[in-house]
């Protein structure tokens, strides 16, 4: 006999990240990972600043006081939330919390990754849905619901699409849903969105026992680094996430930085501001160099590179590539003639762009 994993984790194409460097480029251009080009709040700085005093100490396992901060921030009730190692954490541990062998995990066709990578882990069938303009699509995924279906993934907005459902939307697919399917709704980029028709979920969750909405620190917040994310549950679910979960998951410098990060308001409406002047100018500038933005509501753009991959959008990639500059190639999201630009500073965004303006100057030239 041969030492073999669970049936399922073999299958898995282990998650790969944006690249973060450029072998003989000194100073490259980060935007493959949608993270804060503006940085952490200064307030979360310091605050994880001062923890290296106690670096022997086990965190509190509770945290008690984000829980409180991030409640009192969003009118929410403490005990229903669940802080995890990243919002990747909770993602896995709800699936395995919820499905396993004969289970399926169902998600839209251009849905984040982990989704269909947890259900694997777990052993459980990840079942994709089709989109309509990129879009999830809500008779679309119900009519792919069976009765082996435990776990329903949204991410609103999507990553990597950028586009989002409405509120209205999301209350459709949850009341089309069979009341012992559960609802992840992930928000990662929740505090972005600024259409009136958005809503994040939170008043779902607590509208019943069967939707769980989760938010992350590595987006707007700037704290990538730390792995911090965290969930707002039913109390169900709240208890089966906090028997699942390892007892000291989030460290207390995350725990820390999170819980000053909430209270600096300026700084994440700055960071907003930001992305929305530079996430509209970059969308014309690439229009204006003959390529496809498509809309997003999140702090990153799809966009669709005139050509067949190898021409068009892996030839774009290498060129940005060259220049230092970093953003996502698509082809593991089925998307292989785009490529995924987060949100930069003002000189890297305008920088990307000018890039991408000589490639297809260049490329539209070529016979
Ligand atoms: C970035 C991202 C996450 C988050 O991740 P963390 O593990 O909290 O860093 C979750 N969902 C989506 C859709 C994302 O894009």
């Amino acid at each position: 006999m041969t030492l073999t994993p669970r049936p399922g984790i073999l299958e898995v194409a282990p998650y790969v990240g944006g690249e973060a460097s450029v072998p003989g480029v000194k100073r490259v251009m980060r935007l493959a990972s949608n993270e804060n080009p503006l940085g952490a709040s200064p307030r979360a700085i310091s605050a994880y600043s001062v923890l290296k005093d106690d670096l022997n100490r086990y965190p509190d396992g509770a945290a008690a006081r984000l829980r409180q901060a991030l409640a009192e921030a969003e009118g929410l009730d403490p005990a229903r939330i669940v802080c995890g190692a990243g919002s990747d954490e909770l993602i896995a541990l709800l699936v395995r919390g919820y499905a396993g062998p004969g289970d399926e995990v169902l998600h839209s066709a251009h849905g984040f990754l982990m989704y269909s990578i947890a259900a694997k882990t777990a052993g459980a069938t990840p079942v994709a849905a089709p989109e309509r303009d990129l879009t999830a699509d809500v008779e679309a995924l119900l009519a792919r619901v069976t009765g082996r279906t435990r776990l329903v993934f949204l991410a609103n907005p999507n990553n990597p699409t950028g586009s989002y459902l409405s509120a209205d939307q999301v209350r459709a697919l949850r009341d089309g849903l069979p009341d012992e399917v559960l609802l992840v709704i992930d928000a990662a980029y929740a505090e972005y969105v600024e259409e009136a028709d958005y809503s994040s979920g939170a008043e779902l969750v607590e509208a019943g026992d069967n939707v769980v909405m989760t938010r992350t620190f590595s987006k707007i917040h700037g704290l990538a680094s730390l792995r911090l994310g965290w969930a707002y549950c039913p109390p169900g679910v709240a208890d089966v996430l906090n028997r699942l979960r390892g007892p000291f998951n989030v460290t207390q410098a995350a725990q820390a930085a999170g819980a000053a990060a909430v209270s600096d308001t300026e700084h994440v409406a700055r960071s907003r501001r930001h992305n929305v002047q530079w996430r509209a100018w970059l969308a014309e500038n690439l229009s204006a160099a003959g390529l496809r933005p498509y809309p997003s509501v999140g702090n990153f753009i799809l966009v669709e590179v005139p050509g067949d991959p190898e021409t068009g959008a892996d030839a774009a990639l290498a060129y940005l590539k060259a220049r230092g500059i970093l953003v996502r190639a698509m082809a593991a999201y089925g998307l292989p003639k785009c490529l995924r630009i987060s949100i930069g500073t003002e000189e890297e965004t305008r920088a990307t762009a000018e890039a991408l303006a000589e490639f297809a100057a260049a490329a539209g030239g070529a016979p």
